[in-house]
């Protein structure tokens, strides 16, 4: 089983080749390696190349936001998607104005399209969120499926809910990168729970 996160002292990040953990998978599966090795030669190289590019250019200093739009940029990537959330319908204006500002084409499609009753997918009315009235599924798959068909260059997720991107990403023909995800309880920083981890330990231990 791989496990880089009990590594603990991550030799490959120095290159210090000779101190490689015994099931590290640069000695048991070395041609895994030369395998990705080809793929950035033939086909994602320049992908890789601009985001270092980017990592490099603002490091520290550049918010998220500046990093894509600079990714895209170098990229070539002059037609965004921007599937949003509801819940950031303002975020997503502003971030559309932000796009094209910059320059950038943006076709933007909201998780409530559709407006299909939650029912269509086979839950029951006790399982809403708010029971006894009409709730509109997310539909996270008319969101690709009508950005694919706007042939997006870049499509950009800004606060959809855990499995709803996992759905997103599965169907978008394009290329995606996350602007910002869906955790209400710690204003869409999900790194909270691991940095305040003493406040909320009860939350996320689970048995
Ligand atoms: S040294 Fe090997 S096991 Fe440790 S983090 Fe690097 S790749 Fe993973």
């Amino acid at each position: 089983m791989l496990n880089c996160a009990k590594c603990g002292s991550h030799p490959c990040y120095k290159g210090e080749l000779d101190k490689l953990p015994s099931n590290c998978p640069m000695k048991s599966q070395s041609e895994l390696y030369d395998e990705a090795a080809v793929i950035y030669r033939e086909s994602d190289g320049s992908m890789a190349c601009n985001s270092a590019r980017v990592e490099a250019g603002g490091y520290g200093v550049w918010p998220r936001i500046r990093e894509i739009m600079e990714f895209a940029r170098l990229s070539g990537f002059n037609k965004l998607g921007l599937a949003f959330c509801v819940g950031l319908r303002k975020e997503a204006c502003e971030v559309n104005r932000i796009f094209e500002s910059n320059g950038f084409a943006v076709a933007s499609v909201m998780c409530k399209t559709g407006c299909r009753p939650k029912e269509e997918l086979g839950l029951r009315d006790d399982e809403k969120v708010r029971p006894g009235q009409l709730e509109a599924m997310c539909n996270p798959v008319v969101q690709a499926l009508l950005l694919n068909k706007e042939q997006t260059d870049l499509n950009i997720l800004l606060g959809l809910c855990v499995g709803h991107d996992t759905i997103f990403i599965k169907h978008s023909k394009a290329p995606i990168t996350v602007l910002a995800v869906k955790d209400r309880a710690t204003g869409h920083n999900p790194l909270a729970a691991i940095y305040a981890g003493h406040y909320f330990q009860s939350k996320v231990n689970l048995k």
